[in-house]
């Protein structure tokens, strides 16, 4: 029993490309998780219209309702580059924040980065996957003036142009996950890149469109002869969202993220993508099976 659990986990090890627990590969790149620490949000706005007897089961919440999240992040090393995709909720915050949220660790993603002997000047590009202060908030930090700056000096930063907009006309409904300190240094900086469209950040590694989150809402596709992954962001935050109606509260449209789930879903049961999760405080790395209404999922890393 425990030969055979071994040899498997050995075997899917070698298929994914798993260098470490923290490191894996995907075709030529080498790709780091990084924390960029755990925080906690309202169990009932993380699963939408599911009753907490279903959620509660899968992610317990604390006193205050919060269920745990983690904030991973990637560096995707590679071409001459070193790309980051998102960077945690960083250092800023007050304390009163810091306690609504139970934020732990934030400054982690400098440390893990330090860890694999790469400063903030490395870093060529930071690609942000949408403007929620959980997926953003470690881009900028504040300097022994108080005045707030990007974390890294010498990188663009992709924000996909209508991401941006919705980021700095925020309204009543959004403005509580929009915080301005995030992102306006960035532009003030010159480092801020703007795109219409899907990008390629590196070859065969492309930021796509995948809207219901928010409308600019973006994922990190691998397209790579027999390396296919996607790293998820907030389509698919935790294992607990695999069921298609477990979507967000927080999701601005919520019917569009049900048909981009069932969508990629479907594409990564049939070519056996890589799902590379941000917010799942144990897994880090999936592969899912079965029917895309009713995926089993197998734990990667
Ligand atoms: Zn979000």
């Amino acid at each position: 029993m425990v030969a055979t659990e071994k040899s498997d986990r050995t075997r899917l090890m070698r298929h994914s490309g798993i260098l470490s627990s923290k490191a894996l590969e995907i075709g030529p790149y080498k790709v780091h998780y990084l924390s960029g620490g755990r925080f906690r949000l309202d169990g009932g706005a993380m699963f939408g219209v599911v009753p907490k007897v279903l959620w509660n089961r899968v992610a317990p919440a604390d006193e205050r309702n919060r269920i745990q999240l983690a904030m991973n992040c990637l560096l995707i090393e590679g071409n001459g580059q070193r790309v980051l995709v998102d960077a945690g909720v960083g250092t800023k915050d007050d304390p009163k924040f810091r306690d609504i949220f139970a934020v732990e660790h934030p400054e982690s993603l400098i440390e893990d980065l330090a860890a694999i002997g790469v400063a903030p000047g490395d870093i060529t590009t930071v690609a942000y996957t949408h403007l929620h202060f959980d997926h953003c908030g470690g881009g900028t930090m504040k300097g022994q003036d108080g005045a707030v700056r990007p974390t890294f000096p010498r990188a663009h930063y992709l924000v996909r142009r209508q991401e941006w907009e919705d980021a700095t006309h925020p309204n009543e409904r959004t403005r509580a996950s929009y915080l301005s300190q995030n992102f306006v240094s960035i532009e003030k900086a010159g480092q801020l890149v703007l795109h219409d469209e899907d990008i390629e950040i590196l070859p065969g590694v492309t930021m796509r469109s995948l809207p219901g989150h928010t409308r600019g809402h973006q994922g990190v596709f691998f397209d790579l002869p027999e390396s296919r992954a996607l790293y998820c962001a907030d389509l698919l935050p935790t294992v607990g969202h695999l069921p298609l109606p477990f979507v967000m509260g927080f999701d601005v449209f919520p019917l569009t993220t049900l048909e981009t789930k069932r969508s990629i879903f479907r594409d990564a049961i049939r070519q056996n993508w890589l799902l590379l999760l941000e917010h799942d405080p144990d897994h880090l790395a999936i592969r899912i099976s079965g029917a895309e209404g009713k995926a089993h999922f197998e734990k990667v890393a």
